[in-house]
This record gives structure tokens, C-alpha cells and sequence, in this order.
């Protein structure tokens, strides 16, 4: 990548006792980027992101962060700052001595001090609040003062470790859109750890989605969810039915299988596929009907309604199908209607287009 800021290269890390945390992972991270570590819990983000900061050695590969190797850099002389999860705020010292900490210590000037602590609680919007303690504020506004703390430093890459996971859900949401816009109008990178799929979705450029200390797939978000590579980043990424099946015959550009409870289809797809596949399908592609759709090109299926879930604009459906297959169908709602128009018990068709069906080799 032309204009990467962090390069990783084969960078492994295998702690006393043989956890392989982080295994042979390489990418790139561009300039500017919101970019996310995604993934179950234990799959190695934290330790990546830490042997980014150079709290964390590697094993074995390379960290180069803007162009140089930082084998031999301590995390003070990376152009990186941390938020932790934890917020780490001083609660004796007011929210502008917090913020001022990190360049007194350094021997910033007192001038050029005050300057740039004006600046940063700009960015967060705390200026009216400089001489509170953080204990006199919300989990917010605290979680603020530790992005100011770190931004003070005009680091090259910010790295924020699950940042939202202590606020409530209200303020997660609210924190999102805000953090989403401090990292366009700073034009720092962020590289952001977490495990929650609409955190990424919702403020990431690109994701590396990891699993077991390798990454799995880095895309954007809409490109992770509608080509998933992965049974695993299909499951990973949003909801998903996912149908066992058994190639019979592939060509180059299309695929007939044998589908647990959907029989004989064929599929679009690009590429190899030979013996147990999986098929793929958002429950939102899917559509209900009393009766049999018309027309040959549906892949369609006869069932009947097990649950129905209400939710306001939309209702999650589930319909059991031949061969213990479970379909779940998102529904708009017709509020006029009121609700998905099925009730449970009910026999109906469920059909879909094979476009919008994806076929997972792995
Ligand atoms: P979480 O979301 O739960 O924080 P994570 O994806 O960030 O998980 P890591 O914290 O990077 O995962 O841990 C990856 C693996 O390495 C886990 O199996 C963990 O138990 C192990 N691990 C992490 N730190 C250490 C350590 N200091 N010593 C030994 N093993 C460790």
C-alpha cells in the first residue's frame, strides 16, 4: 500500500506457555483510515493492537509505522497514543490538568501547553468543562477526556481499545457517530479494537475481522457482509442462514447442489466448488408467500411458521422447513396490517433469488 502509516509483517506472538496469540498476520493500514480489529473474544486483537503501541513485543515479524521499523522504539517514542478502556483518567487533577499531564511531563513549554490543551478539548468538546474533576462528570464525558489526553500528543495513529464497552447503550450510540466525526475532522488514524460487529459496521472503514490470532478477511463493511469469504465471517458478520450442501457439478460460472431441505438448486458463483459447501442467505433476502411462487427461477421451500418476533419496522420470522431446516425471514412490517402478516402455525412458502445467495467453500 502506497500510503500506508502502519505496516504489519508476519507478525507473531506466542506468550510463556505457548498461546499462539497473534499468528503470521500482514496487512496495511493507510493513512487516515478508521480502521477495526474485529473478533470473538481471545481471538488476538488486544495483543495486535498492543504490539502496536509497543506495549507488547512480537515474536517474530515487523511493525513499521510511518516507514520506520520499530523493533527497537519504546511505546513513548511511537508516533501512537492508546485510550484504554479503563479511561485511565487522574480523578485529583481537573479535566485540562489531565489533559495537560501527558506534555508537562514531556517538558512542553507552559504556552505551548495551554495552547494545545485548548485545542484538544475543542476537538472533544470539553472546553466549557476544563475545571471540573472527572469524578464530578458522565461516563461520556470522562471517556472524552481520555481521547483528549491522547490527541494532546498530535499522535500519528490513535489506538482505541474497546473505547465504547464501559458506556451505556444510549451514549455507545451517540459516542459512535461522534467518535466517527473527531477522526474526519482530525485526519488521524484510528485503529479501533472490539468485539461487537455494529461497532465496526457503523464507524470502520475497513475491518480486519480475526479469528484464532489470524485474520480472516479485511474488507469494508458492506463488502464483509455481502462477500464473506467464510462460513465464519458470514456467521461473524450480521445474520445469517447457512444451509449445508453438496456440490454436484461446477463450472465456471455457476454451481448445482444438493441443499439440505431445498433439494437439487443451481447458484451463481465464480470460482472453485467441489464436495461440502455451505450456502449463505440474509434472512432479508428472503420472502414469505401463501402460495407457491410462480416462475422457475426462485429457489423456494415449503414450511411452517415457528415464532414470530415483533420488533416495530420489522418482524424476525422463523420457519421450520423439510429436513429439520430452520429458515429465519426478516420482515418489513405494513403497519396498516400490523405486523409480518403471519402467525405462527401458519404453512407458507419461503422463496429467494439465486443471486442474493452466497456459496462458501470455506
Ligand atoms: P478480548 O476481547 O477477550 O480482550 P482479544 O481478542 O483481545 O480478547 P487477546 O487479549 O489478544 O484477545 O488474547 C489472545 C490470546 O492470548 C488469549 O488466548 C489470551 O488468553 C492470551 N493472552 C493474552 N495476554 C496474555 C499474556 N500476557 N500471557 C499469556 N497469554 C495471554
Amino acid at each position: 500500500m502506497a500510503d500506508a502509516i502502519v505496516s504489519l509483517r508476519n507478525v507473531t506472538k506466542t506468550f510463556p506457555g505457548g498461546v499462539k496469540a497473534v499468528d503470521n498476520v500482514s496487512f496495511d493500514i493507510a493513512q487516515n483510515e478508521f480502521f477495526a480489529l474485529l473478533g470473538p473474544s481471545g481471538c488476538g486483537k488486544t495483543t495486535l493492537l498492543r504490539m502496536i503501541s509497543g506495549l507488547e513485543t512480537p515474536t517474530s515479524g515487523q511493525i513499521i509505522i510511518g516507514g520506520e521499523d520499530m523493533a527497537l522504539t519504546p511505546p513513548n517514542k511511537r508516533p501512537t497514543n492508546m485510550v484504554f478502556q479503563s479511561y485511565a483518567v487522574f480523578p485529583h487533577m481537573t479535566v485540562a490538568e489531565n489533559v495537560a499531564y501527558g506534555l508537562k511531563v514531556t517538558g512542553v513549554p507552559a504556552d505551548e501547553t495551554k495552547r494545545r490543551v485548548a485545542e484538544a478539548l475543542e476537538m472533544v468538546k470539553l472546553t466549557h468543562l476544563a475545571q471540573r474533576k472527572p469524578d464530578q462528570m458522565s461516563g461520556g464525558q470522562r471517556q472524552r477526556v481520555a481521547l483528549a489526553r491522547a490527541l494532546v500528543k498530535r499522535p500519528k495513529v490513535l489506538l482505541l481499545d474497546e473505547p465504547l464497552s464501559a458506556l451505556d447503550a444510549k451514549l455507545r450510540d451517540e459516542m459512535r457517530l461522534e467518535l466517527t466525526r473527531l477522526q474526519e475532522n482530525v485526519g488521524i488514524t484510528f485503529i479501533i479494537v472490539t468485539h461487537d460487529q455494529d461497532e465496526a459496521l457503523s464507524m470502520a472503514s475497513r475491518i480486519a475481522v480475526m479469528d484464532k490470532g489470524a485474520v480472516q478477511q479485511i474488507a469494508t463493511p458492506s463488502e464483509l457482509y455481502e462477500q464473506p469469504t467464510s462460513r465464519f465471517i458470514a456467521d461473524f458478520i450480521g445474520k445469517v442462514n447457512l444451509i449445508n450442501a453438496k456440490v454436484v457439478s461446477s463450472s465456471a460460472s455457476k454451481v448445482v447442489c444438493d441443499a439440505k431441505g431445498l433439494g437439487r438448486i443451481e447458484l451463481p458463483h465464480v470460482g472453485q466448488a467441489q464436495g461440502d459447501i455451505a450456502i449463505a442467505v440474509r434472512p432479508e433476502k428472503l420472502k414469505i408467500s401463501e402460495a407457491q411462487p410462480k416462475g422457475a427461477s426462485a429457489i423456494a421451500t415449503e414450511g411452517k411458521v415457528r415464532d414470530v418476533a415483533y420488533f416495530g419496522d420489522t418482524s424476525h420470522v422463523v420457519v421450520r422447513c423439510k429436513d429439520d431446516l430452520e429458515l429465519a425471514v426478516n420482515v418489513q412490517n405494513d403497519k396498516r396490517a400490523g405486523g409480518a402478516g403471519v402467525e405462527r402455525g401458519q404453512q407458507v412458502w419461503i422463496h429467494w433469488a439465486p443471486e442474493d445467495t452466497l456459496v462458501l467453500t470455506e
